[in-house]
């Protein structure tokens, strides 16, 4: 709370919010778009190691996989409904290949969708994102 240091100066600073969002899902730093934004699958570096922005500051929690989950429904649930009543294929078949292509989408999209909301976040200068470094 106390660290919301809306500063003249660091209120000025543009972060256009489009960028931030497509660098995050490139899983790329918000800031300069080069450095890798995670370590491993998920975990989200502490420091850009190109530009140097603290990152530790994101709070993304259950977002990203709300949102993945919002997408990969809304997905599936109607290419479910049109793969039966087109092909009315055997139920094994259909339900190994939708549990593959679930599983698949979603460990495709986690990791983008988190980029996304930390690219949110750090434009939005959310939770000790417009802070000075
Ligand atoms: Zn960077």
């Amino acid at each position: 709370m106390t660290e919301q240091a809306n500063t003249p100066q660091a209120a000025s600073e543009d972060r256009p919010m489009k960028p931030a969002m497509w660098r995050g899902f490139r899983r790329r730093c918000p800031n300069c778009g080069e450095g890798s934004l995670l370590e491993s699958y998920l975990k989200v570096r502490d420091h850009c190691p190109v530009c140097g922005q603290a990152l530790h500051h994101h709070r993304a929690d259950d977002g990203p996989a709300y949102l993945t989950i919002l997408v990969v429904g809304h997905l599936m649930a109607p290419l479910l409904h049109i793969a039966f009543v087109q092909y009315r294929p055997d139920p094994l078949v259909m339900a190994t290949i939708f549990a593959v292509g679930c599983v698949g989408l979603s460990l495709y999209l986690l990791p983008r969708l988190k980029g996304l909301v930390v690219g949110i976040q750090w434009a939005r200068r959310m939770h000790g994102f417009g802070a000075a470094p």
